[in-house]
Order: C-alpha cells, then sequence, then structure tokens
C-alpha cells in the first residue's frame, strides 16, 4: 500500500455501519490507483501472428526489409522510359515496340531504350524503366508476324509525355528496412496484423491472457435455461450480469473462469472468495458490495485480506471496491490476488467495467493505451437536473453528429446500454443545455 492510499484504509477501517461513511473516491483518482496496483503480469507467451488479434503485444517489431521490397507498378500497362516519349503529342504520337512481359512474381529483362515492356500490377519495374503507362492510356497496334517471328508483342502508340515516377510503387514505400513497425504494448487489430504479416513475422510473443474468476451474488438470481421465465419464482430475476461481463472480460483479453452465483451469505462468500483467488490473477464479483446487510462482498475481503477501494463519486456505479486477497494466510505481500466488486445494477456493473476493470485488465498485460477513446459532440437535448456525482449518460451519436439521450436513465434499465452507442462523460452538477459540446466515451472500439 503506498502512503496516500493509508488514511483511505484508515477510514474504511473506522466504518462501523451505514451512518459513518468516507467521502467517496474521485473517479480519476480511483482509476489511478487501480492502475498502480496493476502492475503487468510479465508472463508471456508466443502466438501464431494469425491467431494474435486483441492481444498485447510483448516485444518490439522492427522490420528486417524494405517494403515493397523492389519498385513495382500499382497499374496493369507498359513499362517504358519517361525520356522516351517527352515529345509524345496529340498529332505526333510515339510509338514503342514492347518486346518484354513481366507479370507479377516475375523479374524481367533491362529495357532496352525506345522499347517498352508489358507489365501487370505488382511486377517489379524492368531495369532501365522509369514510368508505367496504363493500358487504357495507349493504343496498342498488334502484329501478327511481329509476335509470332520477332518475340515482338506489338506496338504501343502515346499520345502524351508521361512523369518519371509514375505507377510506380518506389521501394520502402509502406515500410524501411531496421524501422520500428509496432511497439511492444500495443493492443493487435487487423490492420497491426497485416502490416506485421507483410513484414514475413509469424510467430509474436504476447503477453499471457490474465485468469480472471468471475461470481455473482445475490439469492434471488436464477441462471437463464434453469427455470423457464414464466415459471420465475415471485423476487426472482434472472442473472443477467454474468452475460455481458465474461464477454467484456474476453474483450479485454482475459481467460475466464464462471464460478457461478454465490448466496447472500458471509461464510459462503468467503468460501467462494478464498478458493476462487487460489488459481486467478483477479476475482471479479457483481453485486452485494452496498452498505446493506445482505452486502457481504466487503466485509468477506477485508477479512481475507485488504480492501483498498471502496465507493466511486459516479452515478451510476458508485458501489465499487478493489483490494487483495491473500493466497495463503502467511504470504500476503508477495502472495495475493486482485479483487473487483462491481455494482449489482447492470448498467453500473457494464459502466464500471468499461471505466475501471477494462483498463486495470490492459494494464495487467502490459497494454501502454488503457484508456478508452472520447470524442466531443453537440448535445440535442437538455440535462437539467445533472447529479452531484460525475455521470455516464447513455447517448446516441446521431449520422450528422448530434447526440439523443435515452429517456430513462435508471441504473437497472439494460436497454439503455444497448441503444447507446456513446457515454457522455458529464462532470458532477453539471446543466447540459441543448447546443453544448460534451465530452464522450465512445463505445464502439470496447464491443
Ligand atoms: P446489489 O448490488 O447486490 O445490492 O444489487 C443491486 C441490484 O442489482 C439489485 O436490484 C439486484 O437484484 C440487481 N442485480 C444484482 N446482481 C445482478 C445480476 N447478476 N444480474 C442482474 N441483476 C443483478
Ligand atoms: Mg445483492
Amino acid at each position: 500500500m503506498t502512503s496516500s492510499q493509508a488514511p483511505l484504509q484508515a477510514s474504511l477501517d473506522t466504518i462501523s455501519g451505514a451512518s459513518k461513511r468516507p467521502a467517496l473516491r474521485s473517479l480519476d483518482d480511483a482509476l489511478a490507483q487501480l492502475l498502480e496496483q496493476a502492475r503487468p503480469l510479465e508472463l508471456f507467451e508466443s502466438v501464431s501472428t494469425f491467431e494474435a488479434d486483441s492481444r498485447i503485444l510483448s516485444q518490439d517489431i522492427v522490420s528486417a526489409l524494405n517494403v515493397p521490397a523492389f519498385d513495382n507498378t500499382s497499374m496493369d500497362g507498359y513499362a517504358i522510359r519517361s525520356q522516351d516519349v517527352s515529345t509524345a503529342s496529340k498529332h505526333e504520337q510515339v510509338s514503342l515496340p514492347v518486346n518484354l512481359r513481366v507479370a507479377a512474381g516475375q523479374i524481367g529483362e533491362q529495357l532496352a531504350p525506345g522499347t517498352a515492356a508489358r507489365i501487370f500490377t505488382g511486377a517489379p519495374i524492368p531495369l532501365g524503366a522509369d514510368a508505367v503507362i496504363m493500358q487504357e492510356d495507349v493504343e496498342l497496334v498488334a502484329s501478327a508476324t511481329d509476335v509470332a517471328g520477332n518475340g515482338i508483342f506489338g506496338t504501343i502508340q502515346i499520345k502524351n509525355p508521361v512523369p518519371k515516377g509514375q505507377w510506380i510503387r518506389p521501394t520502402a514505400d509502406d515500410v524501411a528496412i531496421n524501422q520500428l513497425i509496432v511497439q511492444a504494448g500495443t493492443r493487435l487489430n487487423a490492420a497491426t496484423l497485416g502490416l506485421i504479416a507483410s513484414l514475413g513475422v509469424s510467430q509474436l510473443t504476447v503477453a499471457q491472457k490474465p485468469r480472471v474468476a468471475l461470481f455473482s451474488t445475490g439469492d434471488e438470481l436464477v441462471m437463464p435455461g434453469d427455470c423457464a421465465p414464466q415459471d420465475l419464482k415471485p423476487g426472482a430475476i434472472f442473472n443477467s450480469n454474468r452475460f455481458f461481463l465474461k464477454v467484456l472480460l474476453e474483450k479485454a483479453g482475459a481467460v475466464v473462469t464462471d464460478l457461478g452465483i454465490v448466496p447472500d451469505n458471509r461464510e459462503k462468500t468467503i468460501e467462494a472468495l478464498q478458493q476462487a483467488a487460489q488459481q486467478h490473477d483477479l476475482v471479479l464479483t457483481s453485486g452485494g458490495v452496498s452498505v446493506g446487510e445482505e452486502d457481504h462482498i466487503k466485509p468477506a475481503v477485508q477479512s481475507l485480506g485488504q480492501l483498498d477501494l471502496w465507493q466511486i463519486s459516479m452515478k451510476p456505479g458508485k458501489p465499487f471496491a478493489y483490494g487483495q486477497i491473500k493466497r495463503s494466510a502467511n504470504e500476503f505481500k508477495s502472495n495475493t490476488c486482485h479483487f473487483i466488486g462491481l455494482p449489482g445494477n447492470p448498467v453500473s456493473s457494464f459502466v464500471t467495467f468499461i471505466l475501471l476493470v477494462r483498463p486495470f485488465l490492459l494494464a495487467l498485460q502490459g497494454a501502454h493505451h488503457v484508456s478508452p477513446q472520447y470524442f466531443q459532440a453537440v448535445a440535442n437535448f437538455d440535462w437539467l437536473k445533472p447529479d452531484k456525482r460525475r455521470e455516464f449518460l447513455r447517448v446516441k451519436r446521431s449520422e450528422n453528429g448530434q447526440l439523443e439521450l435515452f429517456p430513462n436513465q435508471s441504473s437497472a434499465v439494460l436497454t439503455s446500454m444497448v441503444w447507446a452507442n456513446a457515454l457522455l462523460d458529464n462532470p458532477g452538477s453539471q446543466i447540459i443545455r441543448q447546443g453544448d459540446v460534451v465530452r464522450c466515451l465512445d463505445l464502439a472500439g470496447i464491443f
């Protein structure tokens, strides 16, 4: 624990019920503290470039070659020497015999002055040529005798001068040899993997996936499939958090062990947390982390280790906890498992995952960029009764760039997350009026 966290722990320890509460932590503080705790696991594995999507790269990729490795044509046409056609005009066309043919994958002979080479996209420019004319821009005068007799493929007639370098993709246009192309800590995606493949790299060293134990808490929860919707007992609800949390965890690079539902019972919660901590890097729970008597997560974590963070000044998502669980009674410092408790309300769970858990998991994998993408947009609504806490409103950016607000901002309404494509990040107590420019978190990159 750092000295800046010590007072928080002290204040947490003095809480003896709902009456005495510590000041809520700001989201920025909470995130900074989480990231400080998320030291990279420093465990690596080698994976095929073909299978490396979304992994965090653990090595620098330096190019062993130029890409392209040779000057080549970007068009089907004719390779020529530009000086041979410098006098070409509509009235005085220049004729060049075509006596070479170079397809992609072949190497042509040297181009003799006053001649042209038939050439196809991707083929190397023959020595001596310095430009390409598109086949659409010349007139081909075929000569059967020449083709049969002299190895000549016809004659082309050119009406315009051609600038040097036309339709030639020069050596190293994309990548230069010895250039640092992708840095360790990069999250791999389709474009990066394509670029890496173009360098001939087929295996990559990436961070091992953090192992995350996931469980849901709550006596009211029923797993979908365990009973038909019409047979659901009064007071019971289906467990939805488990389903989106598993997906979000996997998208953040984790390998998930689903531990099902833990009942609202102190001993059972302690037992489940302790067991889960043995073989995992993070135990993630949802629900039971509030201030009610049925909320057993906080005391359970305190009895198994320590709670460093509890309750954040944000809406939705106030009941959030971070701590550590000892794997064995003696070795606290060196042998602990991270613990994160998310709120039970589905939208709160979802939003705190995006803002806090995802960056945490990416940091465990050594990622450099762990924050979501933000953008600015114009609000097309009024929000006149803001909360004191920093809010994350479910909004949709329409095609004209304006933001619409989902009418029901309850933290229990998952429909809002389905509808939204962004979260409006509204500072505490800030009124929004139609036309105001606001800051939004882009959800597209997360899913
Ligand atoms: P809690 O944080 O346990 O007090 O739960 C807050 C609210 O979220 C309650 O209405 C719970 O029924 C609901 N809730 C808790 N866990 C889940 C879950 N896994 N799926 C859906 N709703 C949940
Ligand atoms: Mg509960």
